[in-house]
């Protein structure tokens, strides 16, 4: 999933987002509760209708922005108290009012209120974070089942400001037929996902997960990681929590990673990833080719009339040069950050397709296998 925080994958303009195949994007509850704020959203047809998106979108419980990002915070049974990071004004999230705003939103996936525990904390810190991110679920969910036909595109709330003043998604994207219209359909709601917490301690992961499948929710996420811990710390919570999550549900790697990373993630059984990196690194000149990173700032592309990456079918390697990729980059040209971005989201789907495509390979093999086995 890219990440879209402000409702915008930055620099991307939605069309391009869906002609490069992007499937779902990731928006953040926390910057667009503080702006524009839930209730414009919501007016606005939700998330869906206010960016012009008709394709799946997932928003976060906006935990992981109030414990990285705020200063000042008091947390409490409760809830959170925090301050902007914008004007410093003061803000309560509780596992119900992170569902009213997730609701709000209208987003298809929305994610239970979390604590997300700080790295590192000792083991007795990330008990007590754990067991009270399993109170936070539970209210998350029993908030959610009282509230979740009040969806903004709900067939009985909906007020398309869009559709009244002659806005419209354009016809080759809503008739793409491998994903489903935004047509309001009776009784339909949101999905809620929960999240396993329990620091790096993999004892405390185990009974996390299975005490959030206890539960009960149609997909759940692997959070509190990517917060600083080693890489292959990582990998090995990644691992241990992934066996006592339900392989027949959505499995969420919450703000990993790298390409070889997602595609070893996706390997070990994980379903769903986001991550700021191919965007952020897009406007800081750092791009994932087939040949390994390039920052395309260095001195030594300034006369490459090379593609940035051979074997990228994207309409930036198949279109400009190296060289003036990398003039636009040195000039601060804003079409440089528009152009790198296209290229490292279209590498990152690009390596998830590839993934995909092992994936059907590999269970190709074993079912011609089985049929030529051995007959008893
Ligand atoms: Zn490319």
């Amino acid at each position: 999933m890219p990440v879209g925080t402000l409702a915008s994958v930055k620099g991307m303009p939605q069309d391009v987002l869906e002609e490069l195949g992007v499937q779902i994007l990731l928006g953040n509850t926390y910057h667009l509760y503080l702006r524009p704020g839930v209730e414009t959203v919501r007016r606005m047809g939700g998330l869906h209708g206010f960016m012009s998106w008709d394709r799946a979108i997932l928003t976060d419980s906006g935990g992981f922005q109030v414990f990285s990002l705020t200063e000042l915070r008091k947390v409490s049974e409760e809830g959170v108290t925090f301050r902007s990071h914008l004007d410093g004004s003061s803000h309560f999230f509780s596992p119900e009012s992170a569902m009213a705003a997730q609701i709000g939103l209208g987003a298809d996936i929305i994610m239970a209120f979390d604590e997300c525990t700080e790295y590192p904390a000792d083991r007795e810190r990330a008990r007590t974070s754990m067991e009270m991110t399993l109170r936070w679920a539970e209210r998350s969910k029993k908030y959610f089942e009282e509230h979740k036909g009040e969806v903004p595109w709900a067939a009985s709330n909906r007020q398309s400001a869009l559709s009244t003043h002659g806005l419209q998604i354009p016809r080759s994207a809503r008739d793409d037929s491998s994903f489903k219209s935004r047509e309001p359909v009776a009784g339909e709601t949101q999905t809620l996902f929960g999240i396993v917490q329990g620091g790096m301690d993999r004892e405390l992961r185990r009974e996390s997960a299975l005490r959030t499948v206890e539960i009960g929710f149609p997909g759940y996420a692997i959070g509190g990681l990517s917060v600083g811990e080693p890489r292959e710390l990582t990998r090995e919570i990644v691992e241990s929590t992934l066996e006592h999550l339900p392989a027949g549900k959505p499995r969420y790697l919450m703000g990993v990673g790298t390409p070889e990373e997602i595609a070893l993630y996706a390997q070990m059984g994980v379903d769903m990833m986001d991550c700021v990196l191919p965007t952020r690194a897009a406007r800081h000149g750092l791009l994932f080719t087939s040949e390994g990173k390039v920052s395309i700032k260095q001195a030594q592309y300034a006369q490459d009339a090379g593609p940035l990456d051979p074997n990228c079918r994207c309409r930036v390697c198949s279109r400009y040069s190296r060289a003036y990729l990398r003039h636009l980059y040195a000039s601060n040209e804003l079409l440089g950050q528009v152009l790198n971005t296209v290229h490292n989201v279209t590498y990152y789907l690009d390596t998830m397709r590839a993934v995909r495509h092992a994936i059907q390979l590999g269970e190709r093999a074993r079912f011609l296998s089985e049929q030529s086995g051995p007959k008893p």
